[in-house]
């Protein structure tokens, strides 16, 4: 049954994500891949595809595109080869690129995401992963007024995974969750940084509609590739753009899949739309042929058990084994795991430290994780670590002080480089000791007739008037406490 409210339409969505492969060097020559050098300096005559060179595979993009592969579900081929890929564009000066056509090192995986509110769960087939090379990159000078475009070949040659997926997705957030998932496993496995402002991410999106009809028939729109997206929100806004105008425009022409060619749009963010590119390109029209230059690749057993090690656990195992581990809910192990291999660390050395998952999740999220957002940090440069961390907890649990002191002394820990013993001996800390906090409780309840008569007459919430004078007369107690000790006195009054 479709709600009312829902679209007269599935969206049919599937990805193609480029991820440039962590590797120092690229794919067929020596040339560095550090981002942000100054243009053409990272060039030698084979990424320029000067006559005579010869390329030569970089063992390491090929084992960390198997290990990306292996995380992703995906069967390795035991033989593997190179193709050229031929189209002319200023950024190739080779006038090819060096991909992988009928006989990609991976194929037939899948990856699955979860919404950890239970919105959507999606196990998404991955139809191939192949190995390439990228290509340069045209700087287009419009803002000059000169339409002067210059070529930066820095980037040629550099060692990409393409990931294509099959048409499983469906939904916009599906698939900008998805792009997360995928994103966070390609990081755990230390594959890539996934960095999108510096290109080490790029998606294409193919979205159609797949519209019923009042004969039982089910209409589908053309298929649209959606390309120059460079965030996942992009992704989403474009996607949704993209449904909406496809369902107008099939309302209007009646067009289907199959009579029109497919066609390429690409995503204007400040406009918020897709604007129509060209006709796509068929396959045969790059007419690939096997690389004459290189010699194909074999992979045995004993190298893939080698990449399996290399692995870790990837994120969705680690939610689980969190949760496990330390007792605390699908939803916290969620939040932890996706903030990366580091965090995790310091949560597991956090939790084993303070014996109680749930309040060193609890530190961790609302006080450590908000101190990272507000400052732009990552957790590798926090400057309390997880000893100091635990044993500032481990004061709150014995009830030296209460959770909002705790918070205080964290803040005069983070400001001022002093360990939480010499914050809380600088303060004057103290724990009260019992026979104070009796003395405290019996002076409160005298001044208090008014909230003293309240709680007799059965309202206990009443008490809460206590803390707040209680803490005004010796900022050390424990409210908690305070509270407990006043209830006890004025039953037994
Ligand atoms: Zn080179």
């Amino acid at each position: 049954m479709t709600t009312p409210t829902a679209e007269p339409y599935t969206v049919v969505i599937g990805l193609e994500v480029h991820v440039q492969l962590q590797t120092r060097t690229k794919l067929f020559c020596g040339c560095p891949t550090r981002f942000g050098a100054p243009p053409n300096t990272q060039v030698c005559p084979t990424c320029l595809g000067l006559p005579g060179s010869l390329p030569v595979m970089n063992r390491e993009a090929f084992h960390l595109a198997v290990r990306a592969a292996l995380a992703l579900n995906c069967r390795i081929a035991p033989f593997t080869k190179w193709d050229r890929k031929n189209y002319f564009y200023p950024d190739l000066p080779k006038g090819y690129q060096i991909s992988q056509f009928d006989l990609p090192f991976s194929s037939d995986g899948w990856l699955e995401v979860t919404d950890p509110k239970g919105a959507f769960s999606r196990k998404v087939g991955i139809i191939r992963v192949h190995l390439e090379e990228d290509a340069g990159k045209s700087m287009h000078d419009e803002a000059a007024g000169t339409a002067d475009t210059r070529i930066d070949l820095n980037r040629a040659g550099t060692p990409l995974c393409e990931i294509v997926t099959q048409p499983d997705l469906r939904s916009p957030q599906e698939a900008r969750a998805w792009l997360n998932e995928l994103k966070l496993l390609l990081v755990y496995l230390g594959v890539s940084d996934c960095n999108m402002q510096e290109g080490s991410l790029r998606v294409d999106a193919n979205v159609n509609l797949h519209i019923p009809q009042p004969d039982g028939r089910v209409a589908k729109t053309p298929i649209v590739e959606i390309k120059n997206m460079n965030s996942f929100r992009s992704v989403e806004r474009a996607l949704i753009y993209e449904a909406a105008r496809q369902y107008g425009e099939w309302q209007t022409t009646g067009a289907e899949l199959g009579r029109t060619p497919k066609q390429t749009r690409g995503w204007d963010d400040p406009a918020g739309v897709t604007r129509a590119q060209r006709h796509k390109e068929e396959s045969s029209d790059y007419r690939y042929f096997p690389e004459p230059d290189l010699v194909p690749v074999t992979v045995d057993e004993a190298q893939l058990t080698a990449a399996r090690g290399m692995m870790g656990e990837p994120p969705a195992v680690l939610r689980t084994t969190l949760a496990d581990r330390w007792k605390i809910s699908a939803y916290d192990a969620d939040v932890l795991v996706n903030q990366g291999r580091e965090l995790v660390a310091y949560y597991e050395d956090l939790a084993a430290r303070v014996g109680e998952g749930k309040v060193a999740s609890n530190w961790l999220q609302q006080d450590v994780l908000r101190t990272l957002n507000e400052r732009g940090e990552t957790i590798d440069a926090f400057p309390i670590r997880p000893d100091a961390l635990a044993d500032l907890i481990g004061r709150v649990q014995r009830g030296d002080f209460d959770t909002s002191r705790g918070r205080e002394i964290f803040a005069e820990v983070l400001a001022g480089g002093r360990s939480v013993a010499e914050v809380v001996a600088a303060l004057g800390i103290a724990a009260v000791g019992e026979d104070d906090l009796l003395a405290l409780c019996r002076e409160l309840i005298a001044e208090n007739p008014k909230i003293v008569a309240d709680v007799k007459g059965g309202k206990e919430q009443a008490a809460a008037g206590l803390i707040g004078q209680a803490k005004k007369k010796n900022p050390n107690v424990n409210p908690g406490q305070v509270r407990q000790t006043c209830l006890e006195l004025i039953r037994g009054m």
